[in-house]
């Protein structure tokens, strides 16, 4: 469309639109608002997006590295020079591994030496790079080891069953696995691996999952090419994030660490990735039972199960012990109330060169500091204070962020609005974006007033892709049958697998995260690069540039609100859905496509009445804090110690759904609404599903207390808050 077209139809909106109304401000302060997010959208450009992303993917920066370490420097002195203020890089001493050398080879029936690594490709200059590392994973264990292969599906615990059921144990064998059909996260095939007895894990890549079954592979496609390794860490970090030796205490210089050993989230295997190109001779020449069809993959031959006539050795020596992660900060201080903090973050380590993973998220991070300096400069600083961090070691064990977050848990409590993550800002043009319940509507508000490149407002972009996913079949929980609500657009089962884990599940804060994705072969490979993002990714750098601008919208609607923006008549009929999904056993599946855990006898054994009586009640208060509060709203001016009152409270739900003890055998995670399956899978009420699960009916009612508990306390502080409001 035109803009001669659109201008008429804008004359004639003009009177009714003129009064501009964004959740949590006055009238007036919407229309300033309005004037300030324009002005934040007009500053980043695609080429400045651009010149970051090759900066950033110019080498390869693992967490530990020299490269990333220069890189928290330049984005200190980026970050002064943008106007960012209270710029310090924080050094944590904490526990990694690295790679010395690693061999793989067939025996018997043949013998094959494994590459172990990833082969240039044409026209990727990049790909030729002598830094770019051989196949490792992040905290495996050294080791020498000769034993039969089996191969074992993706690892997953019913996969072992199906090996038991054909008479084949893989105690002291090695078990090669792969990544996805379904997929779980390869901490925990490396866990589950470990629990059989398993002397080692191969895991690798089949084109049936990200490969030419897909599409056309790298360089003339997104999809991962013969070569490609997906490198990885697996920690058991689903345990209890960050360095495993500091478990709920910063690894700040001189802080105590507990002996590896004793470290429940590092594990005791060997484990290595590999490329389809490596995989094949081994899968290729394994005897034994040929695999169910549901098993099978890509790669043009019947794959069998094993047996003992296989020889493989592999052999692995890591480097162990402390080293320094370094995380960035760097703040623009509030005008008005300094003490109020909005966190924004990103990690910056990557795999290799990060193309996708995490430098588009840190590219556009850096367009966002240098808009958000300028706007500071131009007299526009934001009412609250924003924090904003480069993450480090996010790969390993959400480390960087985890250490940070245990470092300033208590500040945080007392000062922190919400965190808003960014790891991979795009792969495509897909929208995806989460949020604790109480946020989801104003990220959905929020998405009305951005631009997709696709011509439509992003939030028209962002229900199209919801309704095309809910076509393919994904994400059916989101969708009802008559396309997508706006109640339904935000996805609000938040797992782990990136930084926002140790601000929502230990600290108590509410957290956004904000991602485009596409077709994605890539990931955590060499080839996930520049020459991809410029290729397939994201070539013109619009959907970096749209990502910028829309972090950025989304921090000042917080940072600058009169009343914060939460709606907890939203978050009341969040926590109900996921009451009814448990009593119905609709439980999510452990694995996405695993079978449904059963959960017969949760309304026999547990009363959920007065648990979803308190949701009433809660939902209740939070609708007439609604109201009250846009009646205030409407009204104009508010009094800023009645706002401070307000807002204070305000902050104070999320940090009531924490219980100290945390969920049962995993106190870290303290949060009682969210948290996370070892699969990474996201896991709602965590502590009382996981009772139900296992038939604990105990623990279960002793965490239904809990949840009903908090729901009355918080149910008591919306109707303090607006008794507050309407004296
Ligand atoms: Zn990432």
């Amino acid at each position: 469309m035109t803009l001669s077209r659109l201008a008429p139809l804008a004359l004639i909106l003009l009177p009714v639109t003129a009064q501009a109304q964004i959740l949590g401000f006055t009238p007036a302060h919407a229309t300033r608002e309005t004037a300030v997010e324009e002005k934040l959208k007009s500053i980043p450009t695609p080429d400045e997006e651009r010149r970051q992303h090759r900066i950033f993917t110019a080498e390869p920066h693992v967490a530990g590295s020299k490269r990333n370490n220069e890189l928290a420097e330049y984005i200190r002195d980026e970050w002064k020079k943008q106007g960012l203020e209270d710029v310090i890089i924080r050094e944590y001493d904490v526990y990694g591994t690295n790679p010395k050398s690693a061999s793989l080879e067939m025996l018997a029936p043949t013998h094959y030496t494994a590459t172990l690594r990833e082969a240039p490709l044409p026209g990727d200059e990049d790909s030729k790079n002598p830094a770019i590392s051989a196949a490792w994973l992040g905290m495996s264990i050294s080791g020498d080891v000769t034993a039969p292969l089996v191969y074992a599906h993706s690892g997953n615990p019913e996969d072992y069953d199906l090996l038991r059921k054909n008479g084949i144990s893989v105690k002291g064998k090695i078990v090669l696995v792969r990544y996805s059909n379904p997929y779980s996260y390869r901490g925990f095939k490396a866990l589950t691996a470990q629990r059989e007895g398993a002397a080692a894990m191969l895991v690798y890549s089949d084109p049936d999952d990200d490969g030419y079954k897909k599409g056309k592979v790298d360089p003339d496609g997104p999809w991962g090419p013969e070569y490609k390794i997906q490198r990885g860490a697996i920690t058991y970090d689903f345990m209890v994030p960050g360095d495993p030796t500091t478990p709920g205490w910063p690894s700040v210089p001189g802080a105590k660490h507990i002996p590896i050993e004793d470290a429940i989230s590092a594990p005791k295997i060997m484990a290595m990735p590999l490329s389809w190109h490596d995989a094949k001779p081994l899968l290729e020449n394994l005897d034994g039972p040929v695999a169910p069809d549901s098993w099978q993959g890509g790669l043009g031959f019947p794959y069998h199960l094993g047996s003992d006539k296989e020889k493989i050795h592999l052999k692995i020596e890591m480097e162990n012990g402390l080293q320094p992660y370094y995380v960035v900060e760097g703040r623009i201080r509030g005008a008005e109330l300094p003490a109020e903090w909005v966190v924004l973050g990103n990690h910056r380590d990557a795999w290799v060169f990060g193309g996708v993973d995490p430098s588009s998220g840190t590219a556009s991070m850096m367009e966002l500091t240098r808009a958000l300096g300028q706007l500071a400069k131009e007299g526009m600083r934001p009412r609250r204070t924003l924090v904003i961090c480069s993450w480090d070691g996010e790969e390993v064990g959400l480390t960087g962020s985890t250490e940070w977050g245990e470092q300033f848990a208590d500040e945080l409590r007392s000062k922190a609005v919400a965190y808003i993550n960014v790891d991979e800002a795009t792969s495509g043009p897909n929208f995806h974006g989460q949020a604790v319940a109480s946020l989801a509507p104003m990220l959905v508000e929020t998405s009305r007033t951005l631009n997709d490149p696709s011509g439509k407002s992003l939030y028209e972009a962002w229900k199209a892709t919801a309704a095309k996913e809910k076509e393919e079949g994904h994400q059916s929980s989101q969708m009802n049958d008559s396309g997508v609500n706006d109640g339904q657009l935000a996805d609000t089962r938040i797992g782990s697998g990136s930084d926002h884990t140790v601000f929502l599940n230990f600290v108590g804060m509410p957290v956004i995260g904000l991602q485009f994705d596409g077709d994605y072969g890539v990931y955590h490979s060499a080839y996930d690069d520049f020459y991809w993002m410029n290729h397939f990714g994201d070539p013109g750098y619009k959907y970096h540039t749209l990502m910028s601008q829309l972090w950025g919208v989304t921090a000042l609607r917080l940072a600058n609100a009169d009343l914060l923006p939460f709606d907890f008549a939203a978050y009341a009929s969040n926590v109900r859905q996921f009451v009814n999904d448990l009593r119905s056993a609709g439980v999510p599946p452990a694995v996405a496509g695993a079978s449904r855990p059963r959960t017969p006898g949760a309304e026999a054994n547990l009363d959920f009445t007065p648990i979803l009586a308190a949701i009433d009640n809660f939902e209740t208060a939070g609708r007439v804090l609604n109201a009250s509060l846009a009646k205030k709203l409407a009204a104009g001016p508010i009094d800023p110690k009645l706002a401070l009152t307000l807002n204070q409270g305000m902050m104070q739900v999320e940090r009531n759904w924490l219980n100290p003890d945390g969920i049962p055998g995993r106190p870290w995670f303290k949060h009682i609404l969210y948290g996370a399956r070892f699969t990474y899978a996201h896991l709602e009420l965590p502590g009382l599903t996981e009772a139900v699960e296992a038939k604990d009916w105990p623990t279960a009612n002793q965490q239904a207390e809990i949840l009903e508990r908090a729901l009355a306390t918080n149910t008591k502080l919306l109707n303090q808050l607006n008794s507050t409001l309407n004296p």
